[in-house]
């Protein structure tokens, strides 16, 4: 990877000293220069501008640069930008805190906030493992996860993730041993996950699972009743539910939670991605009140023995407070509902097209499944040139737009996707 002449400044001198995700930084194509973004779109230092149909890897639900959000942002910034929240609190924090428990199904009711959707997962891992220590049960450290799941990259979310796709084999014994099941969509799975369940559920602390759609898996979709087996089967044999909504949360799949289209209520919820509107860094992992209890005691060791410098950050929990009155404010849920008529109608004519083996979509999220994509960064270059920024993965091109998109992005972004996958 080498900067391209044409470069500003800080380009050419930067790019030799930053290691970028998911890249092999020598053979892959050399990063854009993003310079400013506004609402769908996003400017770059050549003065190029693509719409977004990834919303800032499936952040930005109203669009980027809110008025809202950054009038919230920038009166935070004037009486506190950050403070510790260790023996200590404040409004935007407690506010967010008892709005998130509103919003949430059943007696979720207590918030641990982190700055990741990883440590937001690790922390339900370290509650449900906790909660059977605290009572005692030594044994239960385990979790179960499915196929095709995704939980975040950092060693211990990586031991939860797809054994093949969350790269195993690459880090092969420095991972946790969990128990990796099938997702029960058929009599067959429902039968191996049950069986894998009871064989393991007296070390098991957890089952952990993204509800309705596995995002970096391949944005893979099951049905509601596949949360209600196992919401039922955790039940049966005594183990907690997590649900990871870092990316189903905030209205992605049609509801402001994917677990409301089950009508179940998780004993853990982890929560990221979308919940400031994509502007900051924050993350929340929420429990209910069986599960808090479990640490509720005059026993110091059973206390959650946890917490990051920048928990809690006053900016970013304002960021969340905006983008909650947003969804209170504006029809966000009517325009998902919207772009998903628009991109069901508008991606249909991919599936006639050679080498494409499904096109579905959920809620705002579009997809166009491949039997193969030989090259995702080449493919990626040409929706680049066409002006859209779109970023192809394993075998699929998939969008999730901004809820605010117009008609006549959305259309282009469908349209794109259809002339490059037709040349
Ligand atoms: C993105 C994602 C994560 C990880 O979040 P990071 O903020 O990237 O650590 C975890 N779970 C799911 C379902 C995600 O989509």
């Amino acid at each position: 990877m080498s900067a391209p002449a044409s470069m500003p400044d800080w380009y050419q001198q930067g790019l030799p000293h930053i290691w970028l995700p998911y890249s092999q930084m020598k053979t892959a194509s050399a990063p854009l220069a993003a310079q400013s973004t506004h609402g769908s779109h996003i400017t770059l230092t050549d003065e190029r501008t693509l719409v977004d149909g990834v919303a800032a890897w499936w952040t930005a639900c109203h669009g980027y640069n809110h008025p809202y959000i950054r009038q919230a942002v920038m009166k935070q910034l004037e009486t506190m930008p950050h403070v510790m929240f260790g023996g200590m609190v404040h409004e935007p924090a407690l506010r967010l805190a008892s709005r998130l428990c509103a919003l949430l199904p059943g007696d979720l009711e207590r918030v641990f906030f982190t700055d990741s959707g990883s440590v937001a997962v690790e922390v339900a891992m370290k509650m449900a493992i906790q909660y059977r220590l605290n009572k005692g049960e030594h044994q239960r450290t385990k979790m179960l996860a499915f196929r095709g799941g995704y939980h975040g990259d950092t060693l211990a979310t990586m031991a939860v993730c797809d054994p093949e796709e969350g790269m195993h084999h690459l880090y092969g014994s420095a991972l946790a041993e969990h128990v990796i099941a099938p997702l029960p969509v058929d009599e067959t799975s429902t039968r191996a996950f049950m069986d894998l369940l009871a064989r393991h559920a007296h070390e098991l602390a957890g089952i952990i699972m993204e509800p309705l759609v596995q995002g970096a898996g391949g944005m893979l979709f099951h049905a509601p009743q596949v949360l209600r087996t196992v919401r039922a089967a955790a039940d049966q044999h005594d183990v907690l539910l997590i649900l990871d909504e870092i990316f189903t949360g905030f209205g992605r799949t049609g509801t402001l939670f994917a677990c409301e289209q089950a009508g179940i209520t998780p004993d853990i919820i982890t929560l990221s991605k979308a919940l400031t509107g994509g502007t900051m860094a924050l993350a929340a992992t929420v429990a209910r009140r069986h599960v808090f209890e479990a640490f509720w005691a005059d026993n110091p060791d059973h206390a959650l023995m946890h917490g990051p410098t920048f928990m809690a950050n006053p900016l970013a929990c304002a960021c969340a407070n905006a983008s909650l009155d947003l969804f209170e404010a504006e029809p966000r849920l009517e325009q998902v509902a919207a772009i998903n008529a628009l991109m069901t109608e508008a991606l249909e004519p991919c599936r006639t097209l050679p080498g494409v083996r499904d096109v579905r979509t959920l809620g705002a999220i579009g997809v166009v499944e491949l039997d193969r994509i030989a090259n995702p960064d080449a493919l990626r270059q040409q929706l680049i040139a066409h002006g859209a920024w779109i970023r192809p993965f394993r075998n699929i091109v998939y969008l999730t737009p901004a809820f605010t998109i117009s008609e006549q992005d959305l259309l282009f972004l469908c349209r794109t996707i259809h002339t490059v996958l037709a040349a």
